[in-house]
């Protein structure tokens, strides 16, 4: 454990003794990290640098276990001792489904890169560093001493990347940390483009890496050095603190272009209600709200209310998105640029979505409207995040700190055992709660339904849409009025023949920032071919059809995907599935309203709901992929233009 600069280096002095006599590098320093994933810890990240001839030599092992499946990550890199790097090999996976195998040799001018089974020569001529992704954190605690040793510069470029990725740091103070009767000073930084997203790194006086909160699979991600493991909440409140104020800076930024009263004159309004759509339409908004909303013809604007000339365009009521992870402030102008004005999050770490909702909700923060779903999962090694439930009475405890919290739902993970999904369900409908989740293993949709689920989330049903046996559990369903999120987009961002490129479906993906580029840059699914992956999409596009026919309400959700992208792309693949493009439309508008019992506030566009719209260049109706064409997005009346959103965020619009 490091404690004092002098205390270490008299260390290593001895170390270095010890090595010169057996020839082998012993450490100067070392780390052990304490890994979680939303808090729960699930390894460890074992770190050592050691002197390699003139250079520095980092090796470090990085290793978890999320849910019953091992990560594992191999790192080794050389840097000189003013912390240029020379040499940096990663080999293994960062996450469940982002393979590493990374080479980069760094000279003065270029870097020779093998990532990704692609090789380059990168140009390099500003300061540079090597991180692929978050992990290994001793590489980015490594690029912090980098940072500091050469002036602080506004921008670190980092390969291998896009052809490079650029790293923004900033410090945002130092604080003291009290663990037991020991106080640790330690500096605070935001990193910005090592993961899409901002990170937050704590760094002690020696120049260690104390804490770091990130994202893994778009979920909070959290090592913590071992000895200060006690202090994990601490640092996530911290970081989020952080983060929000990051938000209210964009907020600041990217100010409505208009608000209060106003008219929006000449579009076709697509309401949503299923009624055919008005040509030349009016939609008066005032403090909000849509004041009114009919043909020009007929549809009077109030003296002195100003207007605005949307002619040719088309308005939809603001999109949904039913199940997402809002783990980064940066979602916020994402959503609001792809016109998705609420979303319900399906889990995600507690006090990072309860101070993100209520910044939106007080207008100190743009975003979209957020409903929350409290994760719970069965307790042992393999659970999902820190609220467990094994017993009757934790079931009643963790409903209440949910409902306590202002959550609208229970999203109930796969290891609750059935008489606990039972409890938690009793416990949520006396909250005025409703159930939705995983059908936990071992149990039937049926029997998930029958002790208590509302919603359930992804497709869990299996087989052919015409075989007995799922038009039984369709009709089930329906007799139920179970609310299903099938996550279509989210099955072929994962499904889809990893041959094929994700921009034949989701040109959404043409556009995201490097740092998504490198997680999604090898999802898909090996060995298989593109007509085997659509075969396999349209099994699944077929049972969404048939519950939609049988009157099961299907609510659009995208279990995040491409930000922003994938709620399009949602939509789409219900078109494809069957539905009509306004079918399509309303499973992201008044059916998801309808199923979180908000329809009399959103989900169309009538008189007297709230202004959340979007106007579009192109009207959907038309062509479903127009619901790409979103050009001002108007949440709770006030009216953000996306592409400025877009850019906020390093998307390109
Ligand atoms: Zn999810």
């Amino acid at each position: 454990m490091p404690s004092c600069g002098a205390m270490r280096w008299l260390r290593a002095a001895a170390l270095a003794a010890a090595a010169a006599m057996w020839q082998t590098a012993p450490p100067i320093e070392q780390g052990v990290l304490r890994l979680h994933y939303v808090q729960k810890p699930i390894g460890y990240e074992r770190y050592s640098i050691a002197r390699d001839g003139d250079a520095l030599a980092l090796t470090s092992d990085f290793e978890f276990t999320d849910r019953g499946g091992r990560v594992q990550l191999a790192s080794q890199l050389r840097v000189r001792p003013d912390y240029t790097p020379l040499h940096f090999t990663a080999k293994g996976k960062s996450y469940r489904f982002v393979n590493v195998d990374s080479d980069v040799a760094v000279t003065d001018t270029e870097a020779s890169v093998r990532a990704d089974g692609r090789t380059a020569r990168v140009p390099l001529d500003g300061p540079t560093f090597t991180v692929d992704g978050y992990a290994p954190f001793a590489a980015q605690m490594l690029m912090l001493r980098y940072w500091k040793q050469h002036g602080q510069p506004h921008v670190v470029e980092t390969v291998p990347g896009t052809p490079v990725n650029e790293v923004y740091i900033e410090p945002r103070g130092r604080e003291a940390l009290r663990i037991g009767p020991k106080v640790v000073t330690l500096d605070r930084f935001s990193i910005d483009g090592v993961v899409w997203g901002r990170e937050t790194l704590w760094i002690d006086a020696d120049g260690s890496l104390a804490a770091a909160i990130t994202r893994a699979g778009g979920l909070s991600f959290e090592a913590v050095r071992e000895d200060l493991e006690s202090a994990l909440v601490g640092f996530v409140q911290r970081g989020t603190r952080d983060r929000i104020a990051d938000l209210e800076a964009i907020t600041a930024a990217v100010p409505p272009l208009k608000s209060g009263a106003y008219a929006m004159v000449g579009a076709t309004v697509v309401d949503a209600t299923g009624r055919p759509p008005i040509p030349d339409a009016v939609v008066v908004i005032r403090d909000g709200r849509i004041a009114d909303v009919g043909p020009r013809s007929s549809t009077a604007i109030p003296a002195g209310v100003p207007t605005v000339d949307v002619a040719g365009r088309c308005i939809v009521p603001g999109l949904w998105d039913m199940h997402t992870h809002v783990t980064q402030v940066e979602w916020a102008p994402v959503y609001l640029a792809a016109g998705v004005t609420t979303v319900r999050d399906m889990g995600n770490e507690f006090e990072f979505v309860t101070a993100l909702r209520d910044s939106i909700a007080s207008r100190r923060s743009l975003g979209p409207r957020l409903l929350l779903a409290g994760l719970v999962d069965g307790g042992g090694p393999n659970a999902f995040g820190v609220y467990d439930a094994t017993t009757a009475d934790e079931a009643r405890q963790v409903v209440a700190k949910y409902h306590d919290a202002g959550f609208q739902q229970i999203k109930i993970y796969s290891l609750v055992t059935p008489p606990i999904v039972e409890a938690l369900a009793a416990a949520a409908r006396r909250a005025g709660m409703t159930v939705t989740g995983h059908v936990p293993n071992g149990m039937t949709i049926e029997q998930a339904v029958t002790a208590g689920y509302d919603h359930v989330a992804h497709l869990p049903i299996r087989g052919d849409a015409d075989s007995d046996e799922v038009k039984k559990t369709i009709a089930f369903l329906r007799d139920r009025g179970t609310v299903v999120d099938p996550t279509q987009s989210w099955n072929e961002l994962l499904g889809h023949a990893a041959g094929t490129p994700i921009a034949a479906f989701q040109p959404g993906v043409l556009k995201i920032p490097p740092p998504l580029n490198r997680l999604f840059s090898n999802a898909g699914t090996a060995g298989i071919d593109a007509s085997t992956a659509r075969t396999r999409l349209e099994r699944g596009l077929r049972i969404v059809k048939a519950l939609h026919a049988a009157g099961v309400p299907i609510v659009a959700g995208t279990d995040e995907g491409i930000p922003g992208h994938s709620v399009h792309r949602e939509i789409e693949l219900y078109v494809e599935a069957g539905l009509t493009p306004m079918q399509a439309l309303q499973a992201a508008t008044i059916v998801p309203a309808r199923a979180m019992k908000l329809d009399a506030e959103l989900g169309t566009i009538e008189k007297g709901k709230r202004a959340d719209l979007v106007v579009l260049n192109a009207n959907p109706l038309d062509q479903i992929r127009n619901i790409r064409t979103v050009r001002w997005t108007i949440s709770d009346g006030r009216v953000y233009d996306a592409p400025a959103l877009w850019r906020a965020v390093r998307f390109q619009p």
